[in-house]
């Protein structure tokens, strides 16, 4: 057993495994930003795309995802604030030059049709 990657405290197959697999839907904006960090994690490119709003899914690509997710090896997830629709948090990874790096976001999400999206974020 697994703890999650998105530092839950819960068991991965019980926390961020379910969504990524597509079994389940993520409930919340927070569950769904938690599972698109453990997805970075795992390198689940097409879950964290798929999840991508479709009006901003265009300024993302597929290459330059996995290469942000695989090139660094994520430590941390923290969330700072969450309201319905924005979560703040701060996520901890080393780079390929072996630097300790944190990526600042307040993400913004969308619920359409019963699925819950990233639509944007804003970078500090
Ligand atoms: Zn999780």
């Amino acid at each position: 057993m697994k703890n999650c990657y998105c530092n839950s405290n819960k068991i991965f197959s019980e926390c961020c495994e379910p969504y990524i697999l597509l079994t389940q839907k993520a409930p919340t904006a927070e569950s769904l930003m938690r599972s698109r960090y453990s997805a970075y994690c795992v390198q689940n490119v097409d879950y964290i795309l798929a999840t991508t709003h479709p009006s901003t899914r265009k300024f993302h690509n597929k290459k330059e995802i996995l290469a942000f997710a695989s090139q660094n090896t994520w430590i941390k997830l923290e969330i700072i604030n969450a309201s319905e629709t924005t979560i703040e948090f701060k996520a901890l990874y080393i780079d390929n030059n072996l630097k300790s790096q944190m990526h600042h976001e307040k993400s913004t999400f969308k619920k359409e049709e019963e699925s819950w999206f990233y639509v944007d974020g804003e970078w500090f």
